[in-house]
């Protein structure tokens, strides 16, 4: 089963986060743009309205100047009557003060003190070369807009004019417009990332089912779960999916029935292997039967001989029958009975049998037998017949004089014995073919190639496993595992 849920949300949080800062950055950086421009505009639009009153204002003033320069006479506080005047036209307007050009005042808006001026102390604005514009805050913290324009008159210097606007309206229009964008940004960014949310989640869940099919494909009978068709990338995702299922079923089909195949040749070889050694196994006998009924059919009164052939005759037979008993005991047709068996005591029984062989031949038999072996459930016959075949072969293997040690042990949850020999060992190319029935490298007469074939249906017939190690060097060595709940299966259960 593939894990989904963390992914998906994995994969989607890290795109939204992804895409969400840079939105965030590329509407931080358009939006300070934006307002930079448009602060600019706004300021600069004040500043020109303010210089072109303080420039109206200042030609009222220089005329009055002038005339009083030059000794017309004129009513008693005119200034300080066009400052009032002045003032209560432009709302706006806070203070205005004409200076000299001593820097003395010449007259000035009710209330206003000099030294309050934002655009300077009175030395640097009486030294001021043009028209010049300055927002400040006044130390009581309200924003200021100041003008200060040098009175000029041909070559003739009447002084410097000073008019302050109130430009806390214009700081708040600015802020309004700060929010107005802050606002806005947050709002584009967000229907964005919603967008993108819901477009992401259209595509994980497309994946989540692609997913999901996939875990739903059966391997056993080729399943494929239909996906629904698309006209996007998705659907093309879908359909190859579905073509792949499709040439998945059809190479399952190719590999079963090549299996088939190789099984069936694999049938028809064994049968040969098996007719042909029967052939072989029998025939023998059957051939010098015939040859002994010829003999004695030639000379019928010799009596001798007769016992002598019938005594060949019944040998020859009974090597024939012994081939086909043991051959129904490869085919486990024979009955067998479940008791609990000691290991170790069939072992015993065992080598009681092959003693004599042992000793003409002059082998040490070492035995390491596990006391504390527990009993198995087992048809001990057949187990003592498994056995019997190993200590034959390893009998066989050995020479005049060899080494063959017999193990029993008990693991976990199985039983093991173990039958080593100090022997010629098995060439590494025939280790996989000496269980199949039939199969010896032992003189005709010697060996019939079942031995292995009916132990390993025996051991396997009884849960259990029989392998091999061999290397020439270190000869061979057959190990039998049985389990404990040992459970034999005979033909009824089958
Ligand atoms: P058989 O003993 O009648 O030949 P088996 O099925 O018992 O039949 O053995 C098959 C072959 O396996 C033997 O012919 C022999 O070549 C090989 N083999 C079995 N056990 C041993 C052993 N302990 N050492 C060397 N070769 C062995």
């Amino acid at each position: 089963m593939i894990s989904q849920t963390g992914s998906r949300t994995g994969l989607r949080g890290r795109i939204l986060l992804t895409v969400g800062l840079t939105t965030i950055l590329i509407m931080m950086l358009m939006s300070w743009g934006i307002l930079y421009r448009w602060r600019q505009g706004q300021i600069q639009r004040e500043e020109g309205t303010a210089l072109a009153v303080s420039h109206a204002f200042s030609v009222a003033v220089i005329d009055a100047l002038v005339y009083a320069g030059q000794g017309f006479e004129q009513p008693e506080g005119v200034l300080d009557h066009y400052v009032e005047l002045f003032m209560v036209q432009n709302q706006r307007l806070r203070a205005i003060t004409i200076l000299d050009p001593e820097g003395e005042v010449v007259a000035q808006s009710w209330g206003h003190l000099p030294g309050l001026w934002v655009a300077g102390d009175l030395p640097a604005i009486m030294t001021v070369p043009g028209p010049r514009v300055v927002i400040d805050q006044n130390p009581e913290g309200s924003w200021v807009l100041e003008t200060i324009m040098p009175m000029h008159s041909g070559n003739h210097r009447w002084g410097v004019l000073v008019l302050s606007f109130e430009a806390d309206s214009i700081r708040s229009r600015l802020a309004q417009g700060f929010f107005l964008l802050l606002i806005f940004s947050a709002a584009v960014t967000s229907i964005l990332l919603l967008l993108l949310w819901m477009l992401l989640s259209r595509i994980l869940n497309s994946l989540h089912t692609l997913v999901t099919a996939m875990d739903q494909v059966d391997f056993e009978t080729g399943y494929v779960p239909p996906l629904p068709s698309r006209g996007d990338e998705i659907g093309l995702l879908n359909l190859g999916f579905q073509q792949m299922g499709k040439r998945l079923q059809q190479s399952r089909q190719d590999v079963l029935r090549a299996e088939k195949q190789v099984w069936h040749a694999e049938r028809l070889a064994s049968i040969g292997r098996l007719a042909s050694g029967l052939a072989h196994e029998i025939n023998n006998p059957i051939n010098g039967v015939r040859n002994c009924i010829y003999a004695i059919k030639a000379d019928p009164e010799n009596r001798e001989q007769t016992n002598e052939y019938l005594e060949m005759m019944d040998e020859g037979l009974s090597h024939a029958s012994g081939v086909i008993e043991k051959l129904l005991g490869f085919a486990r047709k024979q009955q067998s009975g479940l008791a609990p068996v000691l290991l170790n005591d069939a072992v015993e029984s065992v080598i009681r049998l092959v003693n004599f062989k042992l000793g003409r031949k002059n082998i040490t038999l070492k035995t390491e037998l596990d006391p504390d072996l527990p009993t198995v459930m087992a048809d001990r016959q057949l187990i003592q017949e498994v056995i019997m075949n190993l200590l034959i072969n390893a009998v066989d293997a050995v020479p005049d004089g060899g080494f063959i040690r017999i193990r029993t042990q008990a693991n976990d949850d199985e039983i093991l014995l173990l039958v080593h020999d100090q022997g010629h060992g098995i060439a590494r190319h025939i280790q996989d073919q000496i269980f199949d029935p039939f199969f010896t490298t032992k003189d005709t007469g010697e060996g019939t190639g079942l031995g292995l074939s009916i132990s390993l249906g025996i051991v396997q017939a009884h849960g259990g496993i029989l392998h091999v190690e061999s290397t020439p060097e270190d000869g061979t060595t057959f190990t039998m595992q049985l389990p404990m709940e040992s459970a034999i299966e005979t033909e009824e259960k089958e």
